[in-house]
């Protein structure tokens, strides 16, 4: 089954509110991680780890010369080694700063022929070669190792790892040669079993940098304030609406079945997606939608599965893998099939959050039931999600808001039903947790659940500004501050689709106006106030989702950017926010006192039966055929 062809398939699926000018995303899963991730700064590094290593060999064999002065060869071979390998260094070094392609080819084979050289320019191989007794000064196992070592720290390839194995075993092979020292030999084999066992790991994609952002800048901006500046009525009430929950900002109408979850008749499972899932936590703008489509609208079984294997959280739980997937199949069925509010949301949040947590020091931190906790609250954040605010559902006296009393209505219904899923014998893949482990990734879970509350959301950037105004004061280790950086993660991940390439967003969009414009309907049917930016004769798109990236996403993201440090969050998320905002701001020029409706007829109409509407509010003696 071809999948690109797929895709373009899907993506052909256009909505009537947009119309976008954008070129079809290119999927990127056909890159090497290594080279899509590698910035400058990582490829200097290779570079010079790779000359260290020469300059270490090329030392080792002048020592061994020194001690015994016997063996010309050495000291030439390793002389003319040194100075072409590092010609060539240099040489790559510069063409990689032109040629980003060029990595593909350069980075094996400089790691190669650098192994290469280790093994030949050593003194005892060079004893066997030329039956001299120069003795033995370092053994090259030990170089190899070191290479590995070193390179660990530099992003490398599976490909590039089985290289250094064989160059260790060819080495190993060689030291065995002389048999005149049997310790050393057996710590050198344990070395390499070592070497080996460590090749099963992840490796780890981050590493500490720099960031532009100040973070005491923006840790102390809007301290205590409770509203942005500078908003106008429009914004401001809808933020009043969204971000506050008292219920004087609730009093202020049929609803349009959208067919959105088509089954597809194909479906792809984790091992054929294998190269494509890996992307996640590695690529920002990472396509739930294509994993939803190839997989017949199953992203979260999916997607879940595979990042909870991928950390080794199935050896966790330690219980059969059923377990884990009949979770995952009965969190995705909970799902209901709203327009933005659906599985393949919490399946992209997931992807925003791992990416956060993948690339930042909070990797180093994060325990593992914190990151299975992590997992479990982003797929399950929306689960069981109507399509409608709480606000609609206070104002509707719905069932929901009972029970819950008005206070985080839908987030407390989400938990409440992830931990009832949890509940049955067959989905509960906490069942070999202890008393204690348990309330830990319970209570990690309900904390980032609830804290995707828009209501509560300017008083926990103002709580979390007072905490960690102080610069120095984020410790991660500190499990309190854990605890409220992932509550910020998750809040970030669940509206990071502002973040995310223009053509993503936009994609993401069109859904979310979607579903606010069918609780518009239904608020104009019952009589109620419609909520702002949900009425879809009179919202402004383009303004609406300008001020919610300015007012609402961007503040957070430069917030976790200033404590996580993170160049790649900094590069892909906090940046493509100002574009995607310029977009919708240059959009609103565009199309300013044209239809917001694309289809002109669909315009008319909804005008037309506005003015009958209000014609019959004012005058009802007027005879219809005026109306017209
Ligand atoms: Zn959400």
């Amino acid at each position: 089954m071809n999948i690109e062809k797929i895709k373009s398939q899907n993506s052909s699926n256009s909505n009537l509110i947009f119309d976008s000018k954008l070129d079809v995303q290119k999927q990127n899963t056909k890159e090497d991680p290594t080279i899509s991730d590698d910035s400058p700064n990582k490829k200097k590094h290779f570079y010079i780890i790779e000359l260290i290593i020469l300059a270490l060999n090329f030392s080792n064999s002048i020592a061994c010369y020194i001690k015994t002065p016997k063996s010309l060869e050495l000291l030439i071979s390793s002389t003319v080694f040194f100075g072409f390998m590092c010609l060539l260094c240099m040489f790559f070094y510069l063409l990689d700063l032109r040629l980003k392609s060029f990595q593909k080819f350069s980075h094996p084979f400089l790691y190669f022929f650098c192994g290469l050289g280790l093994v030949f320019t050593d003194p005892e191989v060079l004893w066997i070669i030329t039956n001299k007794d120069i003795g033995t000064y370092f053994p090259s196992l030990l170089q190899i190792i070191l290479v590995f070592v070193l390179q660990s720290s530099v992003q490398t390839t599976p490909r590039l790892y089985i290289f250094s194995i064989i160059l260790g075993v060819l080495s190993f092979s060689l030291s065995l040669a002389p048999l005149k020292n049997i310790p050393r030999t057996v710590y050198l084999l344990i070395t390499l079993i070592l070497v080996c066992a460590k090749l099963k790991k992840q490796p780890k994609h981050h590493k500490k940098i720099r960031t532009t952002t100040n973070k005491t800048e923006v840790l102390t901006t809007y301290r205590g304030e409770q509203l942005p500046k500078n908003l106008d009525d429009q914004d401001r009430l809808f933020i009043e609406q969204s971000c506050f929950s008292s219920l004087a900002n609730l009093i202020g109408p049929s609803a349009n079945i959208i067919k959105l979850q088509e089954k597809s008749n194909f479906s792809y499972g984790v091992s054929e997606l294998i190269g494509v899932l890996s992307q996640i936590g590695k690529n920002w703008n990472f396509d739930t939608f294509f994993i939803s489509d190839c997989t017949g609208k199953e992203p979260i079984q999916i997607m879940g599965l595979y990042t909870i294997r991928r950390y080794g959280l199935d050896e966790l739980c330690c219980v059969p893998e059923n377990i884990i997937k009949n979770l995952l199949r009965k969190l995705e069925q909970s799902y209901k099939s709203n327009p933005y509010h659906n599985s393949m949301h919490a399946a992209d949040v997931m992807s925003s959050y791992i990416y956060f947590v993948n690339n930042s020091d909070m990797l180093d931190a994060i325990s593992s039931i914190e990151m299975l906790g992590g997992i479990i609250a982003t797929l399950s954040h929306d689960v069981g999600h109507p399509g409608k605010t709480n606000r609609f559902l206070v104002l509707t006296r719905d069932d929901i808001a009972i029970a819950y009393n008005d206070i985080s209505v839908l987030e407390n219904m989400h938990t409440s039903i992830v931990f009832s899923l949890l509940k049955i014998e067959d989905c509960n893949i906490l069942m070999n947790f202890n008393s204690e482990k348990w309330l830990i990734i319970r209570k990690c879970i309900i904390d980032m659940i609830l804290a995707t509350d828009m209501s509560k959301h300017f008083d926990m950037m103002a709580q979390f500004r007072v905490k960690y105004h102080e610069a120095g004061s984020i410790d991660f280790t500190n499990n309190e501050i854990r605890s409220d950086l992932f509550k910020l993660l998750m809040k970030a991940a669940d509206i990071g689709h502002a973040a995310k390439s223009t053509e993503l967003h936009e994609r993401w969009c069109r859904l979310v106006v979607e579903e606010f414009y069918i609780q518009g309907d239904m608020e104009k049917s019952l009589g109620i106030s419609v909520s702002m930016y949900c009425d879809r004769e009179t919202t402004d798109i383009s303004k609406s989702q300008a001020g919610f990236i300015r007012n609402i996403v961007y503040p957070l993201f430069s917030t976790i950017n200033a404590i996580l440090v993170s160049e790649k969050i900094e590069t892909s998320c906090v940046s493509q926010l100002k574009t995607n905002e310029l977009y919708w701001v240059m959009r609103r020029k565009t199309i300013r006192g044209s239809s917001l409706i694309s289809r002109r007829e669909e315009y008319i109409n909804n005008l037309n039966s506005l003015k009958k509407r209000r014609n019959a509010e004012r005058k009802p003696s007027l005879p219809d055929k005026y109306i017209e």
